[in-house]
């Protein structure tokens, strides 16, 4: 298990992690999504070791990562985004020399490279010089050397970053089965990438974790509702009032598909809420024929994009001395965005 509790990493005045707190269960799949420069290499170099926090604390199955680095860092294997290959090495040389940094036993060491070089299949160029392999071995072997040993936790930063849709595949069907017996966190830019592979998602934006949940609670908790409704009437603007009335609907707008005598309107409902039955009753009430009713979910893609948009605001710049109840204090980023949202819509 891991816990991270209010991690903040500032470069000079740029804060790249902005307080992130979240845990990590045993035995899945998690999935840190976000743009590039959202701060997941980061978060993942510090959950790791290779990077201290300007604040806050990560425990890695009870061990604080700054206090018993050791301890820690025996529980994980790491595949960072530049993966620390040494290319004049053939590949059961660099993993005989990982398996040794990695402090596996000298007796050891032969299972566990053998066993590495298995999973992820690169025992058939065990001989050749890693700086001849292809992307795609080079990527296998970084990732043989984060499993060497079978450390309990595996951390992938964009595992499948330059790879060819073939090599991806394995990549992603690799992962799947180290998921089987292995937490596993792997950072990806690709929603569609983490929403196959993935138990739960972290979305992390600008520093921040603004979502998490599993693909399905997302949905449901992050996703406003749409509707399309066509109501058969000559007064177009008399049809928007009583539909604007009706509580939970945020948006109203008149469909460019309407027709004489018919008016199409397009709704933004808030969160969660299903109005079709007051949509009825409010037609029935006012004497309008209801002539379709058809309603939507927003996709986890539409709330990705969404919630990850390029904000107007420049991105967040802190003074040097900024006290951690400041940003303590911000707004929780997944309240305060469905109005931040659709108030950039209306540009769109
Ligand atoms: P991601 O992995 O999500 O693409 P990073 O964690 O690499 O994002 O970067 C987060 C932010 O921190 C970015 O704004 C990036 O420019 C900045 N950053 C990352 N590493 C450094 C560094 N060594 N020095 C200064 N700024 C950095
Ligand atoms: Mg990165």
């Amino acid at each position: 298990m891991i816990e991270v509790k209010n991690l903040i990493k500032r470069y000079g005045d740029n804060l790249a992690v902005d307080n992130i707190s979240f845990t990590v269960e045993d035995g899945q799949i998690y999935g840190f999504l976000g743009p590039n420069g959202a701060g997941k290499s980061t978060t993942m170099n510090i959950m790791t070791g290779y990077l201290a926090a300007t604040e806050g604390e990560v425990f890695i199955n009870g061990h604080n990562i700054t206090d018993e680095p050791e301890a820690a860092k025996k529980c994980i294997g790491y595949l960072p985004e530049m993966p620390p290959l040494y290319t004049d090495m053939t590949v059961i040389e660099y993993l005989k020399f990982a398996a040794a940094l990695k402090k596996i036993p000298a007796k050891e060491r032969s299972n566990a490279v053998t066993e590495a070089m298995e999973i992820t299949k690169v025992a058939n160029v065990s001989d050749r010089l890693i700086a001849n392999l292809s992307k795609g071995y080079k990527q296998r072997v970084g990732l043989a050397q984060a499993v060497l040993g079978m450390p309990e936790i595996i951390i992938l930063d964009e595992p499948t970053v330059g790879l060819d849709p073939k090599q991806i595949i394995e990549i992603r069907d690799l992962i799947k089965s180290l998921g089987e017996k292995h937490t596993v966190i792997l950072s990806s830019h690709i929603l569609s990438e983490i929403q196959e592979i993935c138990d739960k998602i972290l979305i992390i934006h600008q520093g921040r974790l603004i979502a998490n949940g599993t693909p399905a609670e997302l949905e449901e908790t992050l996703g406003n509702s749409s509707m399309e409704l066509t109501i058969k009437t000559d007064n177009p603007d008399d049809a928007v009032a009583m539909v604007s009335a009706i509580q939970g609907v945020t948006k109203v707008k008149v469909a460019d598909s309407s027709v004489q005598g018919e008016v199409t309107l397009s709704l933004k409902l808030e969160r969660g809420v299903d109005l079709r039955e007051e949509i009825f009753n409010a037609c029935v009430k006012n004497g309008y024929v209801l002539l379709m009713m058809k309603a939507t979910h927003f996709s986890l893609e539409h709330i990705f994009l969404e919630l990850t948009k390029e904000r107007r605001r420049v991105r967040r710049r802190v003074k040097k001395k900024v006290q951690p109840e400041a940003s303590e204090a911000a707004p929780q980023e997944a309240e305060a965005t469905p109005e931040t949202t659709e108030t950039e819509k209306e540009g769109e």
